[in-house]
C-alpha cells in the first residue's frame, strides 16, 4: 500500500552501499522511517536531500518489513534562507532535535506539522538583525503547550487562583504563592505568566512570534528553559551547538548587544 503525504526531513543516516534511511515528519503518521534506495548514486531518482525540507513523498509499506521504502521524493520548500546565516541553522537544528524528541510514529500530528513548516518558513525570511532564538523560544512553548506535555501558564494548578504572581515549579507547572513547594522554581510576574499563556494558546500567525519584546524574550527564556528540561529527559546536543555558535557572535560583535536572547 502507498501512501502519498507531504513530509519533513528530520534526520537521514546511511544503509548500505549507496541507500539511506531517512526519518520524516508528517501531519497525519507522525514520524516515518523510510529507505532511499541508492539516494548515494550520481544517479539518483529522488530530489536532493535536505536536512528540514519540505517533501512531497510516497512511502510504500512491505508487509513484515520494519522500515517503510520511500517510491518518490520531490522537494516542495528548502527554506533557502536558513543555512545562509549561522544563527539561524543553529536554532534549526535545535528545532528539528526537539520535535524528533516530542514525536511518536503512527501518531497524527497536524498541528505540530504545520506549526513546524510555518517557524521554518519564518526563520528562512528572517532578516540579518533579527536574533532567531525568538523562533525556538516561541516555537517551545507552542509545540509542548498543544502537545500535551505542559499545562497553560493562566491559573495556579494547585488550587486554581487566577490572580497574583506564579511561580513555575521544576515539574512544569505554574503555581501560587500559596501553593509553591520547595524545589527549583521561577518567579514569574502576572503580565509575564498572561503572555506566555498567549503565546501558548495563540494562533499560528506572524503576530504571536513577533509581538513579544526582546525584554520579555529573556524573561521568558529561562522559564522556557525549565519547561524544556523537564519535559525531555535527555539533555539536548543542539543546545550545545547553539550557544557556541551565539557566543562567537557576541565576540565578534564590537558594541554591546543589549538585543542578545539565548535560552
Ligand atoms: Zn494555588
Amino acid at each position: 500500500m502507498n501512501q502519498k503525504t507531504r513530509a519533513i526531513l528530520l534526520r537521514s543516516y546511511k544503509y548500505g552501499e549507496s541507500s539511506r534511511v531517512a526519518v520524516f515528519l508528517t501531519p497525519g503518521s507522525g514520524k516515518i522511517k523510510g529507505v532511499l534506495k541508492g539516494v548515494e548514486k550520481t544517479k539518483s531518482r529522488y530530489s536532493k536531500l535536505r536536512f528540514f525540507g519540505l517533501y512531497d513523498a510516497e512511502f510504500r509499506r512491505i508487509k513484515g518489513r520494519e522500515l517503510d521504502v520511500v517510491a518518490s521524493l520531490e522537494i516542495v520548500d528548502d527554506f533557502a534562507g536558513i543555512v545562509k546565516k549561522s544563527e539561524s541553522y543553529a536554532v534549526a537544528v535545535t528545532i528539528i532535535e526537539i520535535t524528533t524528541l516530542i514525536t511518536n510514529f503512527e501518531n497524527e500530528e497536524i498541528f505540530l506539522f504545520g506549526e513546524l513548516c510555518f517557524v521554518l518558513d519564518m526563520l528562512s525570511r528572517s532578516g540579518a538583525g533579527e536574533n532567531p532564538v525568538r523562533y525556538l523560544i516561541i516555537y517551545i512553548l507552542r509545540s509542548m503547550y498543544r502537545g500535551g506535555f505542559i499545562g497553560g501558564f493562566s491559573e495556579c494548578n494547585v488550587c486554581g487562583n487566577k490572580l497574583g504572581p506564579f511561580f513555575v515549579i521544576s515539574s512544569g507547572e505554574t503555581r501560587c504563592k500559596k501553593c509553591v513547594t520547595s524545589g527549583k522554581k521561577i518567579f514569574i510576574e502576572r503580565v509575564l505568566a498572561s503572555k506566555i499563556d498567549g503565546i501558548m494558546r495563540g494562533k499560528m500567525s506572524e503576530h504571536t512570534y513577533l509581538s513579544v519584546g526582546n525584554a520579555e524574550l529573556r524573561k521568558i527564556s529561562p522559564v522556557t528553559r525549565l519547561l524544556l528540561d523537564f519535559v525531555l529527559s535527555k539533555p539536548l546536543k543542539s543546545l550545545d551547538f547553539l550557544s557556541s555558535v551565539l557566543k562567537k557572535r557576541e565576540k565578534s560583535s564590537k558594541k554591546i548587544n543589549t538585543e542578545s536572547v539565548s535560552l
